[in-house]
């Protein structure tokens, strides 16, 4: 199997931020394509196309466009370009806004048209400082275009580009938490509804969208609905940046049709599993998420298959362990991460990451009973849907998703029932 679809890391899209050769690769050809569409068309399309949110999500794109663009014609509307990216595993928004900067500046252009947007803040976590100078130089050079020009013009009022460093926390990679960074408070989560399209930053219509969902738009705009849809492989449309990284040969950030099988990204793409080790598992989306098994590995990784697994597609990070790899051990380093990251806002959360960190410590050390292996599988039941965000959530997924695959380990962990 080759990699015959690669459209957002094609070589030729991998030129930072030189605006002119990307021109000349045809780059902007997509935004010049939106100036001649109305707004409802643009969505139309993206509609057609069957665009997801691919920062973990898979909500359709079209959807949210839809509703801001529903919300006051005459207020200003914002959009957050989310590059918070903080996941263990997941490495893909990095790249993008490094390497190929100007395909999601002129996808978050072509939104601004399709809903009426006058703000853009492109929003990205603080340690890419690669992406960050990229994006700041890809900027000014857009805002001394023609293709900016044109698009000012035809919004009929100004339209501001800020680049800003997220504060580097996880959880600020929550759409309401991003929001309350761009206002400049710390990245507290907050309730909804309200929903940011109803009120977001400062209170006006805000849309929050991924960074690489983003850079497919102009992609499909310049080369229409039919071809997007054709990348995919069976009911999958488009491509997917898969973050291959764990016991494999060849770790890496694979861009491939969705629905891919895992067994190629793993096996082909990813050269196999190192020297001497045998496929155990692979942690799909990150940390806060589920497992796959090797009866799994002919899965097509797109968001409907790989729910029909009882897993999910997540930020498309898949960690790959090997026979030998601990799973409780592995689970527990995860589960202190969102302790760790966990904002406190919530008492179930914040109380609730902490204590299953403690049970998992205890038991992966040999120290736990089958009293802590009990209230470990209640905690799982009771706690999601108590916290504000998914933090918590995530946190009980990957727990319960391993306790579903792998509760033998988990019983020969604890004491043996007398
Ligand atoms: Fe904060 Fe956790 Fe509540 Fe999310 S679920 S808002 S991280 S306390």
């Amino acid at each position: 199997m080759s990699v015959l679809n690669q459209v957002l890391l094609h070589p030729k899209q991998r030129i930072g931020a030189d605006f002119d050769a990307w021109r000349a690769n045809r780059g902007g050809e997509g935004l010049l394509s939106a100036l001649g569409e109305e707004g409802a068309g643009l969505i139309a399309m993206i509609r057609d196309a069957g665009l997801r949110g691919l920062g973990g999500s898979g909500y359709p794109t079209y959807r949210k466009w839809e509703y801001l663009a529903s919300q006051s014609d005459t207020s200003d509307k914002y959009l957050i370009v989310n590059g918070n990216e903080d996941e263990p595993g997941t490495f893909k928004d990095r790249l993008l806004l490094a390497e190929t900067p100007h395909q999601v500046i002129e996808g978050a252009a072509i939104c601004a048209l399709a809903c009426n947007i006058n703000h853009i803040v492109f929003y990205i976590n603080p340690e890419q400082e690669a992406a960050l100078d990229s994006m700041g130089a890809a900027v000014a050079q857009w805002q001394g275009s023609d293709l900016y020009s044109d698009l000012v013009e035809r919004l009929g009022r100004p339209l501001e580009l800020r680049v800003m460093a997220s504060s580097g926390h996880y959880i600020g990679g929550e759409e309401t938490a991003a929001i309350e960074s761009v206002e400049g408070k710390f990245p507290f989560p907050r309730h909804k509804p309200p929903y940011p399209a109803e009120s977001g930053v400062h209170g006006l219509p805000t849309l929050v969208n991924n960074t690489e969902t983003l850079a497919n738009v102009g992609h499909i705009v310049r080369n229409g609905v039919a071809w997007f849809q054709g990348l995919g492989l069976g009911a999958a449309t488009g491509t997917k940046i898969y973050c291959l990284s764990g016991d494999v040969l060849k770790p890496g950030a694979y861009e491939l049709p969705m629905g891919t099988p895992l067994q190629a990204l793993v096996f082909d793409y990813g050269g196999g599993m190192l020297v001497g080790k045998k496929f155990k598992a692979v942690f799909t989306g990150g940390p806060s998420n589920t497992l796959l098994t090797p009866k799994d590995l002919d899965v097509a990784l797109d968001f409907e298959s790989v729910a029909e697994r009882r897993s999910s597609l997540g930020t498309g990070a898949m960690i790959v362990v090997s026979e030998g790899t601990g799973i409780v051990k592995r689970v527990t380093e995860y589960v202190n991460f969102f302790a760790d990251n966990s904002c406190g806002q919530c008492p179930a959360c914040k109380t609730g990451t902490y204590y299953i960190s403690r049970l998992l410590s205890r038991i992966d050390t040999g120290h736990g009973s089958r009293a802590d292996l009990d209230t470990l599988v209640s905690l799982c039941q009771l706690l999601p849907g108590a916290g504000r965000c998914h933090l918590l959530d995530g946190a009980v997924k990957v727990v319960d998703s391993s306790l579903y695959h792998f509760r033998d380990e988990y019983d020969q962990a604890v004491e043996p029932i007398q």
